[in-house]
């Protein structure tokens, strides 16, 4: 087995030494509590070169390590696991309906986190109210003093690949926006790398990077005023875990919110007719329903449960999801599909419904192996932020 410490072809030290920190520190986040030997074995490094690099990650506060542990061959190994402290990654997500700020660790635990409650403006007033949350959770005495690794936003629409430009959010009412370059002036000094993603890019992020091996595929519905999904996949080359986000060219891959189910149906935001957002989705069923911007949907769902009309639109919205998950199921295979977002907490008849039809529409197809193992999110809310800083987190870890 080739090990990443051999002589490289060009003599670029500097690179190896690069890669070679990389996979520690990426094995060390997957399997917490490796010692020394164990990861010199799992890297294919020999144990000086690893004593090395641990020795630099530990003076650098990047890892913690623990009691030396009794048993095995030789001297008793120390585990070693990413740092509880020193570091923290930020990550924020602008929703339709609000915004959220999260600050977590190394190992993706939540510190502290900030909302707003208010429908979110023009994008300079949510740059400026966005950075104003950022900077209270810097202040919160679980944060403050840390290094910022960086900021990770989640948005909702589709990025732009080649520019990072949110590309439109139509449920914003937003065009093409340089949301990053809007942000700087009220960022300030904030150091560390800034990204920006589709919220449910985030979120299917997140949730695979935190598999010690990313599922082949996962999607992630993300069920809020509009829908959309993430779609995560292992990377492409053995040994490289990180997952993989599958985007599209113009970053419009898993915009499921406006894939035709209903030829000839209702107009939907994106000028279209009869997209899945015309039946499920926040501003379908507000519409449907006669629920006002003002008004909390979840709230006037939750107290006319027993309406008729609810129940047909709740229902009919759960079809909708539930041939958005057959079709996602045909289309790509996926092993774990996660229904997440505001939607999914609504519950009852339409989860419910979405389920039994996905579940009616697995026969018929012997030998096709198992179905994709559904999950549906009951604490959605920081998921795509979580998801964002998890980002930052990796591309740190593979940054030169
Ligand atoms: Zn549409």
């Amino acid at each position: 087995m080739p090990t990443l410490d051999a002589p490289h072809p060009t003599g670029d030290q500097g690179f190896l030494k690069h890669l070679n920190r990389a996979r520690i520190l990426d094995l060390v986040r997957r399997q917490p509590g490796l010692s020394r030997a164990e990861l010199a074995t799992q890297a294919g490094l020999t144990k000086m070169t690893v004593g090395t690099v641990v020795g630099d990650l530990l003076a650098q506060g990047w890892l913690d390590e623990g009691e030396p542990r009794p048993g095995g061959v030789g001297r008793p190994g120390r585990s070693l696991s990413l740092s509880a402290g020193n570091f923290v990654l930020l990550g924020a997500e602008i929703g339709v309906l609000g915004q959220r700020a999260v600050a977590c660790t190394l190992r993706g635990e939540v510190l502290a986190s900030r909302t707003l409650s208010a429908p979110t403006g023009p994008p300079e007033q949510a740059a400026r109210e966005l950075a104003g949350l950022i900077a209270d959770l810097r202040r919160d005495p679980a944060v403050a003093g840390r290094g910022v690794l960086g900021l990770g936003v989640a948005v909702p629409g589709p990025v732009d690949p080649a520019d990072q430009t949110l590309a439109y959010a139509p449920n914003l009412g937003w065009g093409p926006v340089a949301m990053l370059e809007v942000l700087a002036p009220h960022l300030g000094e904030l150091p560390g790398l800034r990204l920006i993603e589709n919220e449910a890019n985030a979120a299917a992020f997140g949730e695979a990077y935190r598999h010690p091996q990313p599922p082949e595929v996962l999607a992630y519905l993300s069920l809020g005023t509009g829908i959309g999904a993430g779609l995560a996949m292992a990377g492409a080359l053995p040994g490289q875990p990180t997952p993989q986000l599958l985007r599209g060219p113009q970053g419009l891959a898993g915009e499921i919110g406006h894939t035709l189910v209903q030829p000839g149906g209702l107009y939907c935001h994106c000028g279209n007719r009869g997209c899945a957002e015309t039946l499920l989705s926040g501003w379908a069923l507000r519409a449907t329903l006669g629920v006002g911007e003002g008004e909390s949907l979840g709230d006037f769902v939750a107290t006319h449960l027993d309406d008729a009309a609810v129940q047909v639109a709740l229902r009919r919205a759960g079809e909708v999801l539930g041939t958005l998950l057959v079709n996602l199921q045909r289309t790509l295979n996926p092993s774990h599909m996660i229904i997440g977002g505001l939607l999914a907490r609504l519950g009852g008849p339409m989860v419910e419904t979405a389920l039994a039809f996905f579940a009616a529409h697995q026969q018929g197809r012997p030998g096709l192996g198992r179905a994709a193992q559904v999950e549906v999110c009951a604490d959605h809310l920081l998921r795509p932020a979580r998801g964002a800083a998890a980002q930052v987190l990796a591309r740190t870890i593979g940054a030169r």
